[in-house]
């Protein structure tokens, strides 16, 4: 039945009508520096090799890139890249309309110092520019590369973190007006179980445009029951760190692999207005991927819908591996924004000065869980390294 509904869905959206995405970039600000710019590059390509793009026959204008940006109202000269290829475009010149004209989607590099200097953990951001409907699809994205920041000294995922920003550039789960049937399932109250036992109600926000990648999720889980796919926060932009952790639209990248999966393949692919989708995912070009991504896998709803410490102590009592967390008691410290914050980590192994026992984002900040140490030294930024406690 289910190879039934996929090979229907493919021949709705006949291929004629999709490209491969050409994403071109153009910035007040010069190119970015190395090795930042090579892996910008490279995610272009990555990114234009697994996804196809709406046609939309007209072109990118300036006044559009203005409408979207003050920023570069009174420019003259812009850098433009588009695949390898990179040149310095006159707004008023020739050239500029031949390379606007080229390109499916045009990512706009911002400069917005603000935003960098209050997180210090953020590398970059990026949001699709959406003209009010006069076009198919959104055609503008804007990015804001804190190019200054300290972290990247340590960090490694460079491509995956261009992939992951545009990906929000392209759109992907932002909800639009007149979208109200891809609403995902509503807000909800939950019991999380704490260390002790305790059950505490906590609120649980799902992602819009996700009814396939729901059925995703539930396969590489082994959970059928599962309600939605759980997003970060009410932004419903990210997937949830605790469920999903590497994967590569959570709100965290690990440093190492970020996997883009056919979870969020589908919500990007769901993520439209009007009679077409605006994206299709070759899922031959990420299935290696798709089966490499290992977080939670078969982990089953104790891992996908309950808390860490009620899967430590199933999977116990099952004789079975508790990862990515581990479970012996030992008290550890975090060093967090100046605040050394004293908590209990369970962990098998004896390197505790380098384990650490939180989940490390906004809404799941509750989930305070005790990781393995192999996993949190591939997937944390330095600042979060933990220390025994003095
Ligand atoms: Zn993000």
């Amino acid at each position: 039945m289910f190879i039934i509904v996929v090979l229907l869905l493919t021949s709705s959206v006949a291929t004629s009508t999709y490209e491969p995405l050409r994403i071109h970039v153009i910035s007040a600000f010069g190119p970015l520096p190395l090795p930042i710019q090579d892996s910008l590059i490279e995610s272009l390509e990555s990114l234009s090799t697994s996804i196809s793009v709406l046609k939309d026959s007209s072109r990118i204008e300036w006044s559009e890139i203005i409408d979207a940006t003050s920023e570069y109202k009174q420019i003259s000269w812009i850098y433009a890249l588009s695949g390898q290829f990179e040149e310095n475009l006159h707004v008023n010149g020739k050239r500029i309309d031949e390379f606007l004209n080229a390109a499916d989607f045009l990512i706009v590099m911002q400069r917005n110092s603000r935003a960098c200097g209050k997180d210090s953990t953020l590398l970059a951001s990026a949001k699709p520019y959406f003209d009010g409907g006069q076009h198919k699809r959104p055609r503008i994205g804007l990015m804001n590369v804190c190019v200054d920041s300290p972290i990247w000294k340590e960090f490694r995922a460079h491509v995956d973190l261009f992939r992951h920003e545009i990906l929000h550039a392209l759109g992907f789960g932002t909800f639009y007006a007149g979208d109200s049937d891809k609403r995902g399932p509503p807000k909800e109250k939950h019991a999380w179980q704490t260390e002790r036992g305790v059950k505490v109600l906590r609120n649980r926000t799902f992602l819009d445009f996700s009814s396939s990648a729901l059925k995703e999720a539930s396969k590489h889980f082994g959970c059928p029951k599962l309600k939605g796919i759980e997003a970060e926060n009410d932004k419903k932009i990210h997937l949830n760190e605790y469920v999903y952790g590497n994967e590569l639209m959570t709100p965290r990248l690990s440093n190492t692999k970020n996997f883009f999966t056919f979870i969020s393949a589908s919500i990007l692919e769901e993520t439209f207005f009007g009679a077409k989708q605006w994206y299709m995912v070759n899922r031959t070009a990420i299935l290696a991927e798709q089966t490499a991504y290992w977080y939670g896998k078969g982990g089953g709803c104790k891992f996908a819908q309950g808390s860490c410490h009620e899967f430590i102590r199933h999977r116990e009592k099952a004789s079975q591996t508790t990862f990515p967390f581990c479970s012996r008691v030992i008290n550890n410290c975090i060093n967090r924004d100046g605040y050394e914050e004293r908590l209990s980590t369970y962990c098998r192994k004896n390197h505790i000065n380098k384990a650490i026992a939180t989940a490390v984002s906004d809404d799941s900040a509750y989930r305070s869980c005790p990781f393995d140490e192999d996993f949190l030294n591939d997937s944390l930024p330095p600042k979060f390294k933990a220390t025994v406690c003095t």
